[in-house]
């Protein structure tokens, strides 16, 4: 309105929307705000239904006297006065019911629209988080991308974009409205912009900030408040044996304490709009009183300016007060564009196809040529001068102490971090992030930890495929070929046996296998395994070890980073790493005697 904030606000935040919202949405807007602005008008053609009746019946010969209503009781063809009534009776009764079966349908499509909208922006969000890639998710609180993806799309749609549409539809009434009031009598505006304009603009004022700093700070507890109920809940053993339950209770009560807080100011600041608004009226009808008795020759004059304004607040006060609401909720939420607008950064769907039909030839080699890294915030390079090429069908080890740099190594082969300097290449062709993924479909990765789904074993080892997509025949061999099949028949439901969350009811080994299997399910050309063993038991180890033995007979490209010198003994070649560095290549036969010398 007047105040050129409040005209930034909106404007800035129409152009963010418009900015955001993708091409089709943009239509459907149009199509939604026409709809929100048929509930208005429907919503004031249902209180004004009334008046026809209410005339005729309290009003003593008005089908005479007044020109519309006697045209209608002529036109009509009306015999008497309760024919007419009963008619006009039946009019509301038709009005009303159609004024709420739209209404149902308008909430409907709103519902509709908001959903789709966080549903557009959630898949979006994921999808752009997943791009950021590796060391983001490494660095950013699971409850963060949760409550981004999940909470803050959902807030953009429905107290962000919903209400801008309110904002201007109940704006265009509220024109409306007073364009109609001037037009009745100028006066009444003149006592609305005197009274219940500077209370609006007050209250407006001092909660505007408010609204800003309450949803900031809900933004920036939600993920605190996941995270301390998580942590009680994955870290169960460690909190039973160090008996600190309390001190996760009193995080979770310390976060759910201010959530409650922040919930019980966003009530009152969204009821408060109603009351200061009438609040703001029967102050108006205490100065209308005033000036009456004071400066009016009689009180039928008084009643008359009384009665005319309880007309123009009773029609507007409706709109002010959803005009004020979406106000609050509009400036509140703000801080969701950043959130939304990070899906811009999207690669484009035909950059997305090309890279998914992409496959790389995997012929000779593949090689570190002169590689180093170092982390984002590191000083030091962690891999310096990395020069290897490990030819197809392979087994090659990694050998060195803790924090030489061999999981950093491997997961710079595997694409998640990329090398400071130097190249990384398949064949010929250097890796990069345009052929990631058709060189991801030649890998397999079986990590110390194996990360299990809440499903099935059948879809643990199908990993990501649908349950009824999976290739049994293939699965059968491969669960053989993993020395897995055995244990899968005394499963109660074979396969299909569920293995929870966290694969709790594995033992590490088998966990292990599984995550082996994984790899030779789809298909991997090259089998990469960091440390995969040093968890087991000897025998389970040497056990897992002759199952990898086993695969080097296979066209597979085995690379294996471990810290007992006996996983590596099918190995064509061994690199010792040291401080970043190769240090040295050996064979097994090699190293093992030396080590065994300096051991015994
Ligand atoms: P290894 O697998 O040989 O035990 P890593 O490759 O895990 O060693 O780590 C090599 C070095 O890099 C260590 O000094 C470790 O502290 C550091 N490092 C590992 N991950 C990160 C990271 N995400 N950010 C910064 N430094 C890291
Ligand atoms: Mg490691």
């Amino acid at each position: 309105m007047h105040n050129p904030i409040k005209t930034n606000i909106i404007t800035h935040s129409i152009k963010r929307i418009f900015e955001v919202l993708p091409p089709g949405y943009k239509k459907r807007s149009i199509r939604m705000m026409l709809l929100l602005l048929m509930n208005s008008i429907l919503e004031m053609v249902g209180l004004a239904a009334f008046l026809p009746l209410f005339t005729v019946i309290l009003k003593e010969g008005v089908t005479e006297s007044h020109h519309i209503i006697s045209k209608a009781y002529q036109l009509g063809g009306f015999n008497s006065e309760n024919q007419f009534i009963l008619v006009l009776a039946g009019l509301i009764v038709f009005v009303i019911t159609f004024k709420n079966i739209m209404g149902l349908f308008i909430i409907k499509s709103q519902a509709k629209f908001s959903l789709s909208l966080y549903q557009f922006f959630a898949i979006r969000l994921h999808k752009y988080y997943y791009q950021k890639g590796f060391s983001f998710f490494k660095n950013t609180n699971s409850n963060i991308i949760m409550r981004d993806v999940n909470h803050e799309t959902q807030k953009f749609a429905n107290q962000m974009v919903l209400p801008m549409f309110n904002f201007l539809t109940e704006t265009f009434i509220l024109v409306f409205i007073l364009t109609s009031l001037v037009l009745y009598d100028w006066r009444a505006i003149l006592l609305l912009s005197f009274t219940i304009l500077p209370i609006f603009l007050l209250f407006y004022n001092w909660v505007k900030e408010k609204s800003l700093k309450l949803e900031k700070e809900t933004f920036r507890i939600t993920p605190k408040l996941g995270r301390s109920i998580f942590q009680s809940i994955f870290g169960y053993i460690d909190v039973v044996i160090t008996n600190s339950l309390r001190f996760f209770q009193d995080s979770i009560s310390h976060y759910l304490n201010k959530q409650i807080k922040l919930n019980i100011k966003r009530v009152v600041y969204q009821q408060a709009p109603t009351r200061v608004i009438e609040t703001g009226m029967v102050v108006t009808i205490f100065i209308i009183t005033a000036y009456g008795i004071f400066f009016l020759p009689n009180r039928a004059g008084l009643a008359a300016l009384l009665g005319l304004f309880a007309l123009a607040a009773y029609r507007i006060l409706p709109s002010i007060n959803r005009i004020m609401l979406a106000l609050i909720s509009i400036k509140g939420h703000q801080y969701t564009f950043d959130i939304v607008s990070q899906v811009n950064d999207l690669k484009t769907d035909a950059d997305e196809d090309r890279e998914e039909a992409l496959s790389i030839p995997f012929q000779r080699d593949i090689s570190l040529n002169k590689v180093s890294f170092r982390f984002p915030d590191g000083h030091d390079d962690v891999l310096k001068n990395i020069d290897v090429k490990i030819k197809k069908g392979e087994a090659i080890g990694f050998m060195g102490p803790s924090g030489s740099g061999k999981t950093t190594l491997m997961n710079l082969m595997l694409g998640f971090w990329k090398a400071k300097d130097g190249t990384f290449k398949v064949d010929d062709i250097v890796l990069d992030e345009s052929n990631l993924k058709a060189w991801h479909k030649l890998v397999g990765y079986v990590q110390q930890e194996v990360y299990l789904l809440d499903a099935t074993l059948a879809e643990n080892v199908a990993f990501g495929m649908p349950a009824d997509k999976i290739d049994h025949a293939h699965l059968e061999h491969v669960l053989k070929k993993t020395s897995l099949w055995d244990m899968v028949q005394e499963l109660p439901d074979g396969v299909n046996t569920q293995v929870g969350e966290r694969g709790t009811r594995l033992s590490g080994g088998q966990r292990q296998r599984i995550g082996i299997a994984r790899a030779i399910y789809s298909g991997a050309e090259i089998l990469f395994f960091d440390e995969a063993t040093s968890a087991l038991d000897t025998e389970t180890e040497e056990d897992i070890t002759e199952s990898i033995r086993e695969l080097t007979h296979s066209n597979l490209t085995i690379i294996v980073i471990a810290h007992r010198i006996t996983t590596l003994k099918y190995c064509d070649r061994i690199f010792q790493v040291s401080n970043g560095e190769i240090t040295r290549e050996t064979g097994y036969k090699e190293i093992a005697g030396e080590m065994l010398g300096l051991g015994d």
